[in-house]
């Protein structure tokens, strides 16, 4: 067992660190006020390989792998989560292309995505689907050389700074009744809806799209007819879930340092409040949480690099890192006192930030039930 990061990886996490702490904390009151991403800095995330980091090289990717997403998600996370909450979702556009489309569709779709020149979109949320994915209403009927959808999503990340969709509708009934599309903006009947006013993560624009008589050529049909909710799935499980792990590890990155900084510097009875046993304990807790979310997340990352499955392995590091950071951030906001829920202090942001991160990528039930699978047969 090795827990050594190779030369490579900590050079990507030097240069990601390098570039978050330049070129994102001027943007983050206007990202703030205004809940849109800063799509100008997406050119320039293409450059730097963030967008196309688990996409093959043949298609413009840097192909570094899964670690290496983990570690840039962590490291652009722990100066402004909004971001990897945006990219990560970029990621999960490119892994189904990756996954599921054919050449033609690879070579039309990828490039543009990996340079940055748009945001990618996965939309499977509808509003009578969420946990209950095979719920879902919205439609695809095949009507000779183009499918026709009507229906609705909702919470779609990057929906209004992207002009490729993966779309999941239903096609069916039963296991193989849902199929997935790749939608463009400017296809007929594709119409966006209203963008939502979330309480955290603000800078990752979440929205919603609807399909009006869309049409869809044929060939956009993504896999096979009916195997939707394998695209869906797969997706959520070896790119959403992890992606979600690494935006809490960000935010418990700094958590863990706003904390740690206020500790030492806020002084009571003529010493540092870092000296009282009870803001020591809060540091203590706050740094076992990032610890052990960093374990989980590293651990997913590997083994999806070495081919494995993780269906228990993401919904554990997902659920555990994105609670941890709700509960660290809460700590650090009353180790600050009142300090704490002043805006001028970025611990009461992590904190909105670290909720807004429990629901997307699938609930904590959820991942229960996922995790029950493994927990249940431990009895075997
Ligand atoms: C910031 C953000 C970004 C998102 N981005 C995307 C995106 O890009 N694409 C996309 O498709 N979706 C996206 N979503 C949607 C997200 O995936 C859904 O919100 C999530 O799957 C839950 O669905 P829901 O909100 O409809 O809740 P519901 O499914 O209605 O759940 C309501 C409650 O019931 C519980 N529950 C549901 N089923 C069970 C069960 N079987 N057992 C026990 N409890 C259960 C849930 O845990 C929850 O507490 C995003 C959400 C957020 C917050």
């Amino acid at each position: 067992m090795d827990f050594a990061f190779s030369d490579r990886e900590e050079l990507l996490r030097k240069s990601v660190r390098e570039w978050a702490e330049q070129e994102l904390p001027p943007r983050m009151e206007e990202m703030e006020e205004t809940g849109e991403f800063p799509m100008d800095l997406m050119p320039a995330m293409g450059r730097m390989g963030f967008c196309g980091v688990i996409t093959p090289k043949q298609y413009g990717g840097t192909e570094m792998g899964n670690l290496a997403r983990i570690l840039v998600l962590e490291e652009l996370g722990t100066v402004c989560p909004a971001i990897p909450m945006a990219m990560q979702v970029h990621h999960m556009c490119t892994y189904a292309l990756v996954t599921n489309g054919s050449e033609a569709q690879k070579e039309k779709y990828l490039p543009p995505l990996v340079k940055g020149e748009t945001m990618g979109v996965v939309a499977v949320t509808d509003p009578s689907g969420g946990s209950d994915v095979a719920g879902m209403q919205t439609s695809a009927e095949k009507k000779g050389d183009t499918w026709i959808l009507n229906g609705r999503k909702c919470f779609i990340t990057n929906s209004h700074h992207s002009d490729i969709w993966v779309v999941i509708a239903k096609t069916g009934e039963g296991r193989k009744g849902l199929s997935a599309f790749i939608v463009e903006k400017d296809f007929p009947g594709a119409v966006l809806g209203r963008k939502e006013h979330k309480v955290g993560l603000r800078g990752a624009n979440t929205g919603e799209m609807a399909f009006q008589d869309c049409e869809v050529p044929a060939e956009n049909l993504l896999g096979e007819e009916g195997a939707g909710m394998g695209v869906a799935l797969s997706d959520i499980t070896n790119c959403g879930r992890p992606g979600m792990t690494a935006v809490g590890l960000g935010i418990l990155n700094a958590v863990l340092k706003e904390a740690a900084k206020f500790a030492n510097e806020r002084t009571l009875y003529g010493k540092p409040i870092a000296r009282l046993q009870s803001i020591q304990n809060h540091l203590a807790e706050i740094y076992q949480d990032r610890e052990l979310a960093r374990l989980a997340a590293y651990r997913v990352g590997w083994m999806l690099d070495q081919g494995m499955r993780v269906d228990t392995e993401s919904a554990l590091a997902k659920s555990f890192a994105c609670e941890a950071a709700a509960r660290s951030a809460r700590k650090a906001i009353e180790l600050h006192g009142s300090y704490g829920i002043m805006n001028e202090y970025a611990v009461q942001r992590l904190l909105r930030d670290a909720i807004v991160t429990i629901p997307a990528g699938g609930t904590a039930e959820i991942a229960k039930l996922v995790m029950s699978r493994a927990a249940l047969a431990a009895a075997s």
